[in-house]
């Protein structure tokens, strides 16, 4: 009586796993291929123990069915389970999921019809003790055939990747899928084979179901086989532009990615060296700097830009991050590498520009300074006189029209000269213009050492000129005017062998006091002036080489 319950106990660990994958986990596509894989297998234990449970032939025909249906179907859903695993699931268009279906399919389809008992013969007017036909056994080949598909399938896969938990998971399913298989061949051996000769012994292959499963389903909660995101981080880390490995704290390798391998020849498993790493590198500081930090302060994040040796004009940044527990005790570390190339690239054609840039400014900046020197010449050039050097009458014009309203609001005191060199004429025709120039040069300079600072000498035409004396009074414009005159009678110009020998004659104005009451400065300067020419024309009148002051 306990055997026929075996059965049952079975499928309903298998009716609890079921439950339970689908209670903890969030279901994604590779979960509902895993339950209907599960299902399919829950129903063979469930066939057995109906079986069982009647002495009706025809519905034990029927649970015997149900419980072939499920062998037949065990093989393809497995091998489609684990392309889905394996990542192989674009392989499965729906023309080509019927036909990985239609051997076994086609089989139990055969097999339900049961022509001429070619499946199995019932013993005894019931199918609890039964005969089986040639036809069971392809079917029990077909199916071994897809486990053996399957299992390719998955070594090939455990050769390929990469992750420790990936491996873990693939490593957890072929164990279950080698429990099923041998336990598949177990029941095949004892209650079919050697039926004749042992007792049978039931939920042989249901207990290998039950234990291939859990294995499934450990895969699956443990090691997070199906997990969206896990699968996720896997695929980006692989696919990640920048290199990374992932080194515990003995510097062995436990992960490297696509990435990496451009940058480092490191296989997992084996130890990373950073010394070995960068010893193709000139030794500098930064170096020995990064090599020191990275063995003596393992807990620090570090990062160093350099050129790669063998690719030229390849910049590489390598940061090294700690990964630490709880307790920041260290775990391993992660270390990436990219490719700073064109960055580096940018920064210095940045650089480049900067400078040209610089220099450009360089150059703005002494041009400005010569325009500048420029501009100042050309100011001085447009109050000189070119002949004498002394400020031309326009110059004059426009400082006493400024200083003589000063010297209004104030009351400060002012002269002005006006002088005009005696018989030029004829010093121009005895010795020549070019003479006739030098001696105009010349008196001017000795006019102009007899002046203060302030004072300002100006031509105001042909041999005429005139000074503007801040600050002076008529007594000390009389006395100064004097003093010049006497220089300029001293002066001595040569033509060629002969002295040239000059004087002047002078017309003074004086402003004292509290004098000034114009209203317009421009009337009262030509006043000013005709005062100045009228004391001048007097001089002259007066027999030359002499002073007038103008009253
Ligand atoms: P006076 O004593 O009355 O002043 O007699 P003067 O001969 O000097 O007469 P006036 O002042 O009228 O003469 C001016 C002359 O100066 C006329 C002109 O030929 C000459 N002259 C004017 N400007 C220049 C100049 O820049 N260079 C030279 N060489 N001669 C000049
Ligand atoms: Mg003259
Ligand atoms: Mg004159």
């Amino acid at each position: 009586m306990t055997l026929i319950w075996m059965d049952f106990v079975l499928f309903a660990l298998l009716f609890i796993l079921f439950v339970y994958v689908i209670a903890v986990n969030r279901i994604t596509q590779t979960h509902k291929v895993y339950l209907v894989f599960h299902f399919i297998m829950m129903l063979w234990p469930l066939g057995q123990f109906l079986i069982r449970l009647t002495d009706t032939p025809q519905y034990q025909l029927v649970f015997i069915n149900v419980s072939f249906f499920a062998i037949g179907m065990l093989g393809p859903c497995w091998l489609i389970f684990v392309l889905f695993l394996t990542g192989k699931a674009t392989h499965l268009k729906s023309s080509r999921l019927f036909l990985y279906i239609a051997p076994s399919l086609l089989c139990v389809l055969l097999s339900i019809w049961n022509p001429n008992y070619l499946f199995m013969q019932p013993v005894g007017g019931g199918y609890f003790d039964r005969v089986y036909g040639p036809l069971f056994w392809v079917l029990i080949l077909i199916q071994f055939a897809y486990f053996f598909i399957a299992l390719m399938n998955m070594f090939h896969a455990l050769k390929t990747v990469n992750s420790l938990n990936q491996r873990r998971q693939l490593a957890t399913a072929v164990i279950g899928m080698f429990v099923l298989t041998g336990f598949g061949l177990l029941d095949v051996l004892i209650n079919v084979l050697l039926a004749k000769w042992i007792p049978v012994v039931p939920g042989l292959l249901a207990l290998g179901i039950v234990l291939s499963t859990s294995c499934f389903v450990i895969a699956i909660n443990r090691f997070g086989m199906f997990d969206l995101l896990s699968l996720v981080q896997r695929d980006i880390f692989e696919h990640m532009t920048m290199g990374i490995i992932v080194i515990d704290d003995n510097d062995s390798v436990l992960e490297i990615n696509q990435s990496a391998v451009p940058f480092i020849n490191v296989e997992k498993g084996s130890v990373f060296e950073l010394e070995k790493f960068l010893a193709p590198l000139q030794a500098h500081g930064e170096v020995y700097e990064f090599l020191y930090r990275y063995r003596n302060h393992p807990k620090e994040k570090m990062q160093m830009e350099f050129a790669l040796q063998e690719s030229v004009g390849m910049h590489v940044s390598i940061v090294i991050s700690p990964v630490l527990d709880n307790r920041k005790t260290l775990l391993g570390r992660i270390i990436t590498f990219h490719d700073v190339s064109e960055l580096r690239e940018l920064v210095d054609e940045m650089n480049r520009k900067n400078e040209a840039l610089h220099e450009r400014n360089l150059e703005l900046i002494s041009i400005q300074e010569e325009l500048f020197q420029v501009n100042q010449k050309l100011e001085q050039m447009a109050i000189t006189d070119v002949l004498t050097g002394c400020y031309n009458r326009r110059y004059l014009t426009q400082q006493l029209e400024h200083e003589v309203q000063l010297n209004k609001r104030y009351q400060i005191p002012f002269s002005i000269f006006l002088f005009d060199i005696d018989h030029f004429k004829q010093i121009n025709d005895r010795f020549g213009h070019l003479v006739g120039d030098e001696v105009i040069r010349s008196t001017a300079d000795i006019v102009r050492e007899k002046l203060r600072r302030t004072d300002i000498l100006a031509r105001y035409g042909g041999e005429e000129f005139t000074v503007y004396l801040p600050h002076t009074s008529q007594e000390h414009a009389e006395l100064l005017a004097q003093r010049i005159l006497h220089a300029v009678s001293e002066n001595i110009v040569y033509a060629g062998l002969e002295k040239v020998n000059v004087t002047i004659s002078m017309g003074v104005v004086s402003e004292a006091n509290g004098d000034l009451s114009f209203t317009d400065t421009n009337e009262y300067l030509r006043e000013l002036f005709s005062r100045a020419d009228a004391a001048l024309y007097r001089a002259k009148n007066d027999g030359r080489n002499c002073v007038v002051i103008a009253h």
